[in-house]
């Protein structure tokens, strides 16, 4: 370590990178933009600016891994990226399927380039791409699928697809069978790149009235998944997902979680219940990351403008008025009895290493971007609920501070962080 000064230190925070195995009193540097110094004390070392973090938890900057951000384009769904990202406290955001292969130009250049945020992308399976959340189920069959010109898109931009998205669920397979999954499976696996699955039910069933077998789909899905896959929406409520009617995980998803290397993303969204949530982590689902999948059918958003707008909001199957956010997310499981360190794990290390990035990003190693989230984590009664109606009181409470992206401070003030509630 050079004498050269810091620009700023970070100090007297309870420090939690879990690659590093670190949960304690740290101080750390950030010098041109990158980690500098990880040390008990700095106290001595020169500074341009020091930030007094007592109370807080100096975390490496998160990662959200469901994230709806391709605004203007998906219509109504997505959110302007640095409100979910860094005014969230998160520095690094994976848009979950919304830019396609035709519009991934515009992803690029309005989105990802100008937002303070990292922001990456999940491609879309579809032509279309994730517009207005998926409401017209006819644009989401086989038909609207095109391997190759994904393909090559995908393997165009590569710095920003870091997989690619398709949907399981009863409304799709009344219509079509899984043959989407199949096709989306075919791009991953060109790309060399996991297929992250929607599971739970998105669209209502087709007009004949049959309903699916969910354990068809299950038995059909898995064995097209492959090992690094995800699966999403492991708490749901929406009839299809992890849990069963009868309140029993499907065999063949626990099967394929603990022994076929599928991997599990919460994708909280407005479909999260506590007591699903509770059914799946007793059965053994653990998951590896923590997508929040805020977008605009199912978080507030104050200038939505537009006559009606809030009656198409309500109309959507995402709509939700359960308060959340990723670190209300990260609260949940806290509630649930995970501990405190794999949460951390679940917005840092786990989802560098699902990006292939691990190299870059999830860890506060030397030489890395200065990517590091503050938190506070509150103690006390707070009330927490989901859309079933079930409300919990949780001793804990978790908020973000501000964050750091390569270095660069952004307070948490973004109108999409809630209130804490007093129980
Ligand atoms: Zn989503």
């Amino acid at each position: 370590m050079t004498s050269a000064p810091m620009e700023t230190i970070i100090e007297k925070g309870r420090l939690i990178d879990p690659i590093a195995g670190l949960d304690g009193r740290f101080d750390i540097g950030i010098r041109d933009g990158k980690i500098a110094a990880v040390e008990p004390s700095l106290k001595q070392h020169p500074a341009l600016n020091r930030i007094d973090a007592t109370d807080r938890l100096v975390i490496p900057g998160m990662i959200d891994t469901h994230a709806h951000v391709y605004q203007h384009v998906t219509g109504k769904f997505g959110l302007e990226p640095d409100l979910v990202g860094v005014r969230s406290g998160v520095t690094t955001l994976i848009d979950q399927g919304g830019p396609s292969c035709m519009t991934f130009g515009g992803f690029r250049r309005f989105i990802a380039e100008p937002s303070a945020s990292r922001v990456l992308a999940y491609i879309s399976s579809y032509l279309v791409g994730g517009m207005e959340g998926h409401l017209y189920p006819d644009l989401y069959g086989p038909t609207g699928v095109n391997v190759e010109h994904t393909t090559r898109i995908a393997l165009e931009n590569l710095d920003l697809v870091k997989g690619v998205k398709a949907h399981a669920e009863i409304g799709g397979q009344s219509r079509w069978g899984l043959e989407v999954i199949k096709l989306g499976q075919e791009i991953a696996t060109a790309i060399d790149l996991p297929l992250y699955i929607h599971l739970g039910q998105l669209w209502p069933t087709d007009a004949s009235g049959m309903i699916p077998d969910p354990e068809e789909l299950m038995r059909t899905l898995v064995p097209v998944m492959k090992p690094g896959d995800v699966l999403a929406h492991p708490f749901t409520r929406h009839p299809g997902g992890f849990v069963s009617a009868t309140g029993e995980v499907h065999p063949i998803l626990l099967e394929a979680v603990n022994n076929l290397g599928i991997l599990v993303d919460v994708g909280h969204g407005s479909h999260f219940s506590f007591d699903a949530a509770r059914r799946a982590l007793d059965a053994g689902i653990m998951p590896y990351t923590l997508g929040a999948d805020m977008h605009g059918y199912n978080v507030s958003v104050p200038d939505a403008g537009g006559a009606g707008d809030d009656k198409v909001r309500e109309e959507n199957p995402f709509f939700g008025v359960a308060p959340f956010n990723l670190t209300i997310a990260m609260t949940e499981l806290l509630h649930l009895g995970v501990p405190l360190a794999q949460v951390v794990a679940m917005v840092s290390a786990n989802p560098a290493t699902l990006l292939k990035m691990d190299n870059q990003i999830g860890t506060l190693a030397l030489g890395f971007e200065a990517d590091i989230s503050v938190l506070k984590l509150e103690t006390g009664r707070f009330q927490l609920s989901d859309n079933t109606g079930a409300v919990v009181t949780s001793e804990q409470l978790l908020r973000p501070d501000f964050c750091l992206r390569a270095g660069i401070r952004f307070d948490a003030d973004s109108v999409f962080i809630p209130d804490a509630i007093a129980a």
